[in-house]
């Protein structure tokens, strides 16, 4: 529901605010109104099990997982490390870059970049280059999400892409930086960005500009393309990101931003779970670190599938952060493996979601 409609709301109405999704339900039915009921119920019970938020997350039998922040904003990098966020696990750029309205120039981006990787006290800062076209509404008929987003928008605006290149290099020596390519669907494409990144770094080389020569450039999986050829794409990244919002939006053709299909995206769809567990057997082999960053890593039962199917490191925002710190603290890796092995088999979503909520909210 968004503001104006909000205005309309006459008093002794029933809302749902659910802000972790950010939107307001007015007039729920029976069955959402139960279903918030009981989720509000299962995170009661997660907080009286593990109160401890500045303890590390690490698993109940010992497994440590690594947890990150997801980050839109620069003032949100300061708040997030003041509560303990360990790292930056993504950091999507195209918040600040688009703000006011017009492109910033090079020297007001190393700025603001710095600043990101000064308040970050030398955590790890993953920045994700533009990634325009989430939750853009088509236009002229043409749906953005099928169409020039992410790394393709890039490829198209290399004065733009290069921009921001050059600046994520010149503020890497402030503190730990990564930098991150979104919706790689081919390696024609990840070749392409390779070689304008090459280019870059041999324009500051030329400049003399200081810049951290080791900043590791990873991209996200979240295509279907990408899940499926990630081993292919390994020997040419140093590491990935797993981005389940847009994997589940594609592979289960349903647009993210559709209420009227939202009720059919779950994460726990059997082709969901396969084929995560296809890109951790793809990934395994060939060493390369991945990060989980979508919102499945935020609720604790489908975080909890993610450890299940091997994934040891997650970023989530600073909202679900400590939810989702708690259900790491009380879970066992070994029990989540073991139940990830019966759930790949399940044939309809509901069951395995059922099996795992009961896991992860045991009394
Ligand atoms: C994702 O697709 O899971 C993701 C983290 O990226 P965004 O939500 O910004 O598209
Ligand atoms: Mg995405």
């Amino acid at each position: 529901m968004g503001a104006p409609e909000l205005a309309d709301v006459s008093s002794g109405v029933l809302l749902i605010v659910d802000g972790d999704r950010g939107v307001v339900i007015s007039l729920p039915s029976n069955e959402t109104l139960q279903e918030y009921r009981s989720r509000a119920r299962e995170d009661k019970k997660l907080r009286r099990k593990s109160r401890v938020s500045t303890a590390a997350p690490v698993t109940e039998d010992g497994v440590r997982i690594s947890l990150g922040a997801n980050i839109n904003f620069s003032e949100e990098v300061a708040a997030a490390i003041a509560s303990g966020c360990e790292s930056v696990g993504l950091y999507r750029t195209e918040f600040d870059f688009f703000r006011e309205g017009k492109q910033p120039d090079e020297e007001s981006l190393v700025g603001d970049y710095s600043l990101v990787l000064k308040s970050a006290k030398g955590a790890p800062v993953t920045f994700r280059t533009i990634d325009v076209g989430i939750d853009q509404k088509s236009w002229d008929g043409v749906n953005m999400n099928l169409g020039v987003r992410g790394l393709r928008f890039c490829l198209e605006n290399t004065d733009l892409f290069k921009k921001q290149l050059r600046s994520l290099y010149r503020a890497s020596i402030n503190g730990p930086t990564r930098i991150l390519l979104p919706f790689v669907s081919t390696i024609d494409d990840l070749e392409a960005a390779h070689e304008i990144i090459a280019e870059v770094r041999s324009d500051l080389d030329f400049r003399h500009q200081r810049y951290d020569p080791k900043v590791p450039v990873g991209v996200m999986i979240e295509t279907p393309a990408a899940a499926q050829t990630c081993d292919l794409m390994a020997s040419r990244v140093d590491f990935f990101c797993l981005g389940t919002n847009d994997l589940i939006q594609y592979y289960l053709v349903i647009d993210r931003s559709d209420q009227s299909v939202a009720h059919l995206y779950s994460p726990f769809h059997p082709a969901i779970l396969r084929c995560l567990h296809q890109v951790y057997s793809l990934l395994q082999p060939t060493g390369k670190p991945v990060t989980v960053c979508g919102e499945m890593a935020a609720d604790p039962p489908s975080a909890a599938v993610l450890l299940g199917l091997g994934f040891t490191s997650l970023s989530v925002s600073l909202v679900a952060y400590p939810r989702i710190k708690r259900m790491i603290r009380s879970v066992s890796f070994g029990q989540l493996r073991q139940l990830a092995g019966q759930i790949l088999k399940m044939q309809k979503p509901k069951d395995a979601e059922e099996i795992v909520r009961r896991t992860v909210y045991r009394s």
